[in-house]
């Protein structure tokens, strides 16, 4: 394709983005998709020959899109956000054109210095100590993985990367991980990821705020001292998933630090809003971490993907990760960040400068404006549900996330009131009018509603609730 012909091709598409974020309300939020309906469209065999683009992109419209799932609509009160912007996608397209693989300075030394210098705009807006250094990572999960890898390394003075935990366990050395039962799956995944073994995840219970009990976590940690286990790192929950858990991050500090545990922070979705100083009290004590992380990608306006990633100590982390066999020396190393030393894949995408684009472009208080907006309206939608006798919240306000059933007087046999919510929650979904997930809280089935697309404003919330109750009030008649 000539440069010309890429003018042209991307001009139209251009204007179909715009017509997109104009018009995305015309989608049902969650794709109507039938399992293999998207694949059956696809031909069996790649093509032998070139195809128009003028074809492809008509294609693109007709069996592509109707096995998406909008994202990007002002209903999509799913899971978390993954929310995006105007100046976001626009940095999106330079990035995809320069198509720099940034992997060390080198490679782009504006790569590098940007993605620093964001992190430093980043700390500072989220109000972060300023000890902590910070790398851009694919995901919440690659850098939780991060972490539980070099607390296993400090933890077993160094030793786990070379010796392996197989001979490390023989030797009686077997570091084990706590979590509160209200965290991340992502936790358990990168417990297997990284060596450890679920056996070895202590899953401390939480109090009737879902928050978790730092009197179990001593008692865990004494036991597993007593048995011969090391504990290696604490990961507290600041807004979990399922209910916006907040743990005590002062107390569990405390405890870490007490036994020289690291001590690693998971506020993926919640630490956006920490660009509100009035929230700031839930990471009371974040000075005691050693590692902190938050997706720009869910709630800060930001393309997916873009997770940042703190540290206090990047020596350590350099420690555990680095590997510089002869073809990726460079002459400037030892003055300069290669960014590859710090995360698990060596490639890395040019991901700083939507970050850019974005902070720039909203400037940090027009950022806050859009999330204050969001807390306010999650706030009244609260207010509304709580009144209706026949709903019942099941996880209080966090933020702009709280969870509810529909519970109508009368029927108080759990399974019915599961099977109800779970039929309420299909038909809404089926709808294509707005997008819900469930969730299971102390073993009753709940549904979630979370406010933070970028476009969502008071007449969406209304629709939703309104639909609700109306949905909820016919099922079964
Ligand atoms: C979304 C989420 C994650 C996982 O995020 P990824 O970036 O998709 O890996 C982890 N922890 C919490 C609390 C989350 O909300």
């Amino acid at each position: 394709m000539s440069p010309e012909e890429f003018r042209k091709h991307a001009h139209e598409m251009v204007d179909w983005m715009a017509d997109y974020l104009g018009s995305v309300e015309q989608y049902p939020v969650r794709s109507q998709a039938r399992p293999g309906e998207i694949y059956g469209r696809l031909p069996e065999t790649a093509p032998e020959m070139p195809e128009s683009m003028a074809d492809i992109f008509a294609d693109f419209k007709r069996d592509v899109l109707p096995g998406i799932t909008h994202w990007q609509h002002p209903s999509f009160f799913a899971y978390f956000p993954a929310n995006s912007s105007p100046p976001s996608v626009l940095a999106e397209m330079l990035t995809s054109t320069l198509a720099a693989q940034c992997m060390l300075w080198q490679t782009s030394p504006a790569g590098t210095e940007m993605e620093t210098r964001m992190m430093e705009w980043l700390r500072d807006m989220l109000g972060l100590p300023t000890d902590l250094h910070g790398v851009i990572q694919d995901s919440a999960t690659s850098s939780t993985l991060a972490a539980l890898l070099v607390a296993r390394e400090k933890a077993t003075g160094w030793r786990a990367n070379d010796e392996g935990l197989a001979q490390l366990g023989a030797a009686g050395i077997t570091p084990v991980v706590y979590v509160s039962e209200e965290a991340h799956s992502s936790i358990e995944k990168t417990m297997k990821v990284a060596g450890y073994g679920r056996d070895c995840l202590r899953k401390i219970a939480s109090d009737d705020d879902f928050a978790m009990r730092v009197d179990l976590l001593e008692k865990a940690i004494e036991q597993d001292i007593a048995d011969g286990f090391t504990p290696a790192c604490i990961t507290a929950c600041i807004g979990g998933t399922g209910t916006g858990a907040v743990d005590p991050l002062r107390a569990i500090g405390e405890v870490a630090r007490k036994h020289d545990i690291w001590l690693h922070v998971d506020a993926a979705w919640a630490g956006s809003a920490l660009i509100l100083p009035e929230t700031r009290d839930m990471i009371d004590g974040v000075e005691l971490a050693d590692s902190f992380v938050f997706n720009p990608h869910k709630w800060l306006f930001t393309n997916f993907d873009c997770t940042a990633f703190y540290v206090r100590d990047p020596q350590a982390l350099e420690r555990t990760l680095s590997l510089v066999p002869e073809f990726l020396k460079s002459r400037e190393a030892d003055a300069v960040i290669d960014y590859q030393n710090w995360s698990v894949p060596l490639g890395r995408r040019f991901r700083a400068l939507k970050l850019w684009f974005v902070i720039r472009s909203y400037g940090v208080s027009g950022l806050q404006d859009i999330i204050r907006k969001h807390i306010k309206l999650a706030e009244g939608l609260y207010a509304a549900v709580q009144a209706e006798a026949d709903f019942e919240i099941i996880s209080p306000l966090r933020l702009a996330l709280f969870s509810f059933r529909y519970h109508p007087s009368g029927i108080e046999d759990e399974t019915q009131l599961d099977d109800m919510n779970m039929q309420l929650l299909e038909t809404l979904n089926d709808s294509g009018e707005l997008y819900l997930t469930q969730n299971r809280v102390r073993g009753r089935y709940t549904i979630r509603f979370s406010i933070g697309q970028t476009g969502t404003e008071q007449h969406h919330i209304d629709n939703a609730w309104a639909k609700i109750q109306k949905t909820a009030r016919t099922l079964g008649v």
